[in-house]
């Protein structure tokens, strides 16, 4: 692979061990991962952090390589000990040949819903039944739980009242453990090097707060529930694979009690508030174009990736300290573009053809793209004021559109109604729409278009 320099905040991991560092050198182990602080030493070394010592130190950049992606795989699982409804004797069978520890859990067969953790100890393997009371998980009515991750964490380490701790997962025949993958790559943080502060939002699943993650601020989206923990382990995995100074990246994730995904904390929340606590008078027309620009860089990235976002709303695009607009929430991010859940498409957002058939491509982005154009240059007012949503789907099907918000400029509007093309394939690219937005840009501020721009992490 060609020698990339790599921005500050990039995760590596050491090819090899560095145990006897010269002074001012970072001593680390193989396999140890370490965070870039300083790009500005000499040619092929680094000043980095140890995640896990925390001390800083230069490193020679051809012993350590680039945190890697995760395969997107449906194996994948955050509890890969889970065997789904099998009988008592099944369990038996499969936590042989015994061993002091091996577990596993399953869902009870004469008592549907409820679960069952099976244990072996001293060549015999018993069966505590999990009860589900007051939305909470328990064995012995002393110790509670959240869920079934939770509660396998607590006895891995905590004997409590059950015969043994949990030693050793019996695995399901055909999953792998997210805990063992994302630890092998890189991504699993650590929740004892972790702070949380403040709610600084609520998702639709869990809240999000901001924190310290070794000295560096981040957001953190908490997931409870376990069967939304396996879904989002989805959404990691594509975030690994995605690198750009206009998306929102991704950190790590933790697990405990669940699943907490980590990413850096855009300090001036999302979007939409941001234009409509400050309005006209503070920002103006060249921010609203330099927010446009960052947003249609971020998904020009996602289209030469061929991945379709399909939930681009100003909500979805976050602002960093220092202004930079981020596309964030690959909730719906997928690779193939079939959709589950019709019902709970942004009606407003999504294009005709994503509404009625379902089509969902990189220009039914293109047509969000244009509703997040007019959500900007309207200083974040919601779309199509004062319709309904089955108004929005008959009207728009018909050939309305939205006029042009208030000072818009004229160009910038046409930009829009390119995007609200009926025909899919008559709407631009997102790479055709930044060329067009840089050029707006050109004519607004000389000198400060996208080519302009510093390119490091894209
Ligand atoms: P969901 O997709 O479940 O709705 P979001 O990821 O959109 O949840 O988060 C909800 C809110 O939390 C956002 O609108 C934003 O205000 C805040 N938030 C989310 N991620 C971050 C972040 N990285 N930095 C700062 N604020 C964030």
């Amino acid at each position: 692979m060609a020698k990339m320099s790599w921005a500050a905040g990039t995760q590596c991991v050491a090819k090899g061990d560095h145990k006897k560092p010269k002074p001012g050198e970072l001593l680390y182990r193989k396999g140890d991962i370490l965070t870039i602080v300083d790009t500005t030493t000499k040619k092929g070394f680094y000043r980095a952090r140890h995640n896990t010592t925390g001390e800083e130190g230069i490193i020679n950049a051809t012993n350590v390589r680039e945190r890697e992606a995760l395969r997107v795989d449906p194996s994948l699982s955050l509890m890969p000990w889970f065997h789904g409804k099998i009988s008592g004797p099944e369990a038996v069978s499969k936590l042989q040949p015994a061993e002091d520890g091996l577990f596993l859990v399953r869902e009870s067969i004469r008592h549907p819903g409820d679960y069952v953790l099976c244990v072996s100890v001293s060549g015999e393997v018993i069966h505590y039944r999990v009860i589900y009371q007051d939305n909470k998980l328990t064995i012995d009515k002393t110790q509670y739980f959240y869920n079934l991750i939770d509660m396998i964490e607590f006895y891995s380490k905590n004997k409590g009242s059950i015969a043994t701790t949990l030693l050793k997962p019996k695995q399901k025949q055909g999953t792998k453990s997210a805990e063992l993958e994302l630890s092998k790559n890189g991504w699993l943080l650590d929740i004892e090097k972790l702070t949380l502060g403040e709610n600084i939002g609520e998702g639709e699943f869990g809240a999000v707060y901001e924190g310290v993650y070794m000295s560096q601020r981040v957001a953190v989206k908490t997931i409870k529930c376990d069967v939304t923990a396996q879904a989002f382990l989805q959404e990691t995995t594509v975030m690994t694979k995605l690198q750009h100074k206009n998306l929102v990246r991704l950190l790590g994730v933790i697990l405990h009690k669940g699943l907490h995904i980590v990413t850096e904390l855009m300090t001036k929340g999302n979007l939409v508030n941001f234009l409509r606590t400050r309005g006209r008078s503070v920002v103006n027309s060249v921010q609203l174009l330099r927010f446009s620009l960052d947003v249609c860089e971020g998904m020009e990235y996602l289209e030469s990736k061929k991945l379709v976002h399909r939930d681009l709303a100003a909500r979805n695009v976050l602002i960093s300290d220092d202004n930079v607009a981020k596309v964030s929430d690959f909730g719906l991010t997928k690779v193939d573009s079939k959709v589950s859940d019709k019902a709970k498409l942004p009606v407003k957002w999504t294009a005709p053809e994503a509404l009625k058939k379902e089509k969902f491509s990189t220009k039914s982005d293109v047509w969000s793209y244009g509703i997040l154009l007019w959500e900007i240059f309207s200083y974040g007012r919601q779309p199509y004021p004062k319709m309904s949503l089955q108004e929005v789907k008959d009207k728009v099907e018909q050939g309305y559109r939205m006029e042009a918000p208030e000072d818009c400029p004229p160009s910038v509007y046409s930009l829009m109604r390119v995007c609200w093309e009926q025909e899919p394939r008559k709407r631009p690219g997102f790479h055709k729409l930044r060329e067009k937005l840089d050029r707006e840009m050109e004519k607004l501020s000389p000198g400060s278009g996208s080519k302009y721009q510093d390119q490091t992490g894209s």
